[in-house]
Order: C-alpha cells, then structure tokens, then sequence
C-alpha cells in the first residue's frame, strides 16, 4: 500500500483483497470538469433515449448479480443472500427510475394576461457520497434519480467499500451510457468528499453517512448555497405491545438489528416491550437470537457476518464493555472483525446504550407501562429515522405510528427501504426525502416561465 492507495481487507478474515487507487484533490477536479462538460450533451438526450439507455444499465447489472454479490461478500462482509438482493436493488431501482425522463412534468398555472409553465431543469454535476454499510444501494438511491433527471454523477465510494462501485461504473459504460455521466471517485471523505462540497460546479451533495459528518458537509454546503440531501444516523424503537403476536414479534426482532451486523441506520437497536409482556418476550427473543447464524459470509447459510473492520468492532467493544449481557449468539474465532449479536436489558433512559447509535450488534430491551410511555420513551433521542410498532390494534398502530417522531414506521413489520416510498429522517437523522415518485424532481430546479399574450 502507498500513501495514494488502500489495501481493501476482507472482514470475515482479515486479509487484504485488493490495492486500491486513491484520488487526490486535483483527480476529483478532472472528475468534475469532465462530469460537467458531459452534462451539456446528457441533459439534450431525448428523455426516451436516456430511458432506454438507464434500462440497459439495468439489464447489465443483472447480467453481473452474482459478480457484484461476491465482491460486496469480501469487500464488506455481506452475507451471499444480503449481497445478492443488494445487487438486485441497483437493478430495480434503475428500472424504476428509467421511466422518470419522460415523466418529469411540469405545470401550467393560470394567469392573467399570458400563460405560465413550469419546468424540471436538471440541476449539473450531482456529488453522491456513500458510507461503508451498504454500498450498492445507498450508490443506486441516489445515482439512479440523478441521472434520470438529466445530471451527471460524481460518486465517492467509503475507502473501506469502493469494490463494487468502480465495477458498477464500468457496467455503466459497458450499457452504454456516455463517458463521465457516471463516474466513480474512489479516495478519502477529507479529500474527495471534501473536494465535492467545495467544488463550485458541483450543484447538489447527496450525503449519507454519520450524524457529525453530515453536520459539516451541511455547514460546507451553505457556503455556496449548495442543495444537499442527509441520510445520518438513528436510533429506531421497536415498540412491542403485548396485544401482538408475540411469537412473530420475537422471532423477527433480531433481523431488525442483527441484519448487516447491525451497521443499518434503520436498524432497531431498541425494544420497548409493555410490561405484562415483558418476560414473555425476553423468552422468546432469546433462542431467536442464540439461533441465528453467524458464520463466515462465505457460507451460502450465514444470516449475519463481521463488522466492516477492527476500529468498528473495538467503538462496538467499547459499549459492549459498559454493560451487562443478557444474552448473545455465537460467532466465529479468527482474525475476523466478529461480535455476536447481544442483547442488554435496561430501564434507565439516559444509559449510553440506550441514546446512541452502537452501529453493531447490540440491541437494548426497554419495559414500558402504556402507549403515552412508549412514545415519550421512543421520541426521546436526538434521532428519527424509522420504527416498528407490534400490536393487533390497527388504530393503536396508526396512532403510535403518528406520534413517532420518525420518518418511516412499520407496523406488525420491519419493512426495510424502499426505492419507490419515500426515505429520510426526523431531527437529526437527516434533511430532505429521496426516493419514491417524486425524488427525481428533487433533482431538478422547478424554472418558471410566463409568456405574455
Ligand atoms: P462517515 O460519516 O465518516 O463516512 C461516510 C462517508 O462520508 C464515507 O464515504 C466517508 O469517506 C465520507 N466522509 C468522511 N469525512 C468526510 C468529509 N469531511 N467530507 C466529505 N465526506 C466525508 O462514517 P464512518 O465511516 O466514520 O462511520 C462512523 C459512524 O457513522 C458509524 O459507527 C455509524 O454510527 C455512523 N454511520 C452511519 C451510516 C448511516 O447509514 N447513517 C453509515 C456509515 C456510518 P471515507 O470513509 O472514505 O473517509
């Protein structure tokens, strides 16, 4: 490895996979000076044309499903099931928004004298940053509603993750897709990232990363008045009513924490159970979670695989350190970066485990008495991103789901994202809504137009 490269390491073992080149602050430039000359051209191909050309990315991705699978399983970690659904993700998300070009309306609104229409403009170069959990889609959410929307992407893989990044870019090409519409800026947060925040030419940043990092890209953005979209972190609640199919709530609860090891912003890293149902749940959590398979990834059968890399597991130690477990799975010996997934019971609201986001796989187990308790107790972090609520009371699931200070609930489910709903977070989880029917317009500038007649 030399200053300018990063020796990507498998997780699961701890060996290194690949060197890997790191940009520097003047390779980003070109990157952007290029994205921007091959925005002029983009932007004026017919809106059926770049349909097409986006489902051809789409068909070349699926072409390379297993592929990009087996990359994001060293490179991350990812189990083979995770990794291929995360491939087939990029997929159908290039799909969907494959049919945005030739929908992008704008609107005619009445006024005297003349008529008054409004149109999407696509904004220029868009700079996407994407963290280590989940590489491909987080890439996908953001690249495919820029693109439809005629800009060109600049996209920084994490340093720790950028594998199937740079093999997505080159499927760009391979589909099809004009040189610099899409191009992959592997290198360092401080550098690259940085260099997209300051860059005049880049018109709108599409963070998602730590709650801290976000604050400064933020900052940095306002000095050019930059648009920019947050995804940060969260500390979500599953809220456990003890009117709800118990069993059903217990056996899922561990795949809403333990799935990516818990490196999930989504991830439910508390549950609140209602008091009388408190022990029924614990004993039925427990051999959910002692029977869940960690294993190497690269078994076909692991459920749960290492975290991305030995300074995640020791911040992860560290809280781990701080409290007593009351139960935890197995997980593999060796070099690897592995803690088995564990459970903490607490009932006090201000324990560390309780208010921050471990970002591993830890999940703290909370009574509550009635649902007034169980929202304060839930709406009470600084975050807001998703949640659960388990009752057989629809009203009761709806009213909680209101109350939650969070931008995407689920009830009687632990419904992941969605490329077509929308995504985003409450307080300081995040800022803006990507994804769904209307995100590729947030990639535009609504332009209005009178015409006197
Ligand atoms: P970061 O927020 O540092 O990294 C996210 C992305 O931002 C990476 O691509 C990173 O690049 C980049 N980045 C870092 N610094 C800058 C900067 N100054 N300007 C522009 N881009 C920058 O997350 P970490 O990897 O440090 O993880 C730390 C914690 O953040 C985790 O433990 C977890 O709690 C949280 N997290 C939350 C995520 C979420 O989905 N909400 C995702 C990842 C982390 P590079 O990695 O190359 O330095």
């Amino acid at each position: 490895m030399t200053t300018d490269s990063y020796t990507v390491i498998n997780p699961a073992t701890a060996t290194p996979v690949i060197d890997v080149h790191l940009a520097s602050v003047e390779e980003t430039d070109t990157a952007i000076e290029r994205a921007q000359e091959a925005f002029e051209s983009w932007r004026a191909v017919a809106p059926g044309d770049r349909a097409r050309l986006l489902r051809r990315f789409a068909a070349v991705v699926d072409d390379h499903i297993d592929e990009l699978a087996e990359l994001e399983v060293r490179n991350a970690g990812h189990t083979w099931g995770n990794a291929r659904w995360e491939a087939g993700n990029v997929r159908d998300c290039l799909n969907y928004y494959s049919a945005a070009p030739e929908r992008l309306f704008g609107r005619q609104i009445p006024v005297a004298g003349g008529v008054d229409i409004t149109f999407h403009e696509p904004l220029g170069v868009v700079g996407i940053i994407v963290p280590w959990n989940f590489p491909m889609p987080i890439l996908a959410w953001g690249m495919a509603p820029a693109l439809a929307a005629g800009n060109t992407v600049v996209l920084k893989p994490a340093e720790l993750t950028p594998l199937t990044a740079i093999r997505i870019g080159e499927l760009a090409l391979e589909a099809g897709l004009p040189e610099h519409v899409l191009t992959v800026v592997p290198g360092k947060g401080s550098v690259v990232g940085e260099r997209f925040v300051t860059h005049p030419l880049v018109r709108k940043i599409v963070f998602t990363g730590s709650t801290a990092v976000g604050k400064r890209i933020m900052a940095g953005c306002a000095d050019q008045v930059k648009r920019v979209t947050l995804e940060l972190g969260g500390k979500s609640s599953n809220i456990v009513f003890a009117d709800a199919d118990l069993a059903a709530a217990a056996a899922s609860a561990p795949y809403a924490v333990f799935d990516n090891a818990g490196q999930d912003c989504c991830a439910r890293s508390r549950i609140l159970v209602e008091r009388s149902a408190y022990d029924e749940f614990l004993a039925l959590l427990e051999p959910a979670v002692t029977g869940m398979r960690v294993l190497d990834p690269a078994d076909e059968t692991s459920e749960m695989g290492p975290l991305i890399s030995a300074q995640q597991r020791s911040t992860v130690q560290g809280y781990l350190d701080e409290v007593e477990v009351a139960f935890a799975g197995s997980s593999p010996g060796g070099e690897g970066f592995w803690v088995p997934p564990s459970v903490v019971t607490t009932e006090d609201p201000s324990a560390r485990i309780w208010r921050e986001e471990v970002f591993g796989p830890v999940v703290a187990v909370m009574p509550f008495d009635d649902e007034v308790q169980a929202v304060e107790l839930a709406n009470d972090t600084e975050y807001g991103l998703s949640g659960s609520i388990f009752t057989r009371d629809l009203g009761r699931g709806l009213r909680v789901a209101r109350a939650v200070e969070s931008g995407n609930l689920s009830v009687n489910s632990h419904a992941a994202v969605r490329y077509w709903t929308p995504f985003g977070g409450y307080k300081q989880s995040g800022l803006g809504r990507e994804l769904g029917p209307d995100a590729p317009q947030a990639f535009t500038e609504e332009k209005n137009v009178f015409i006197a007649h």
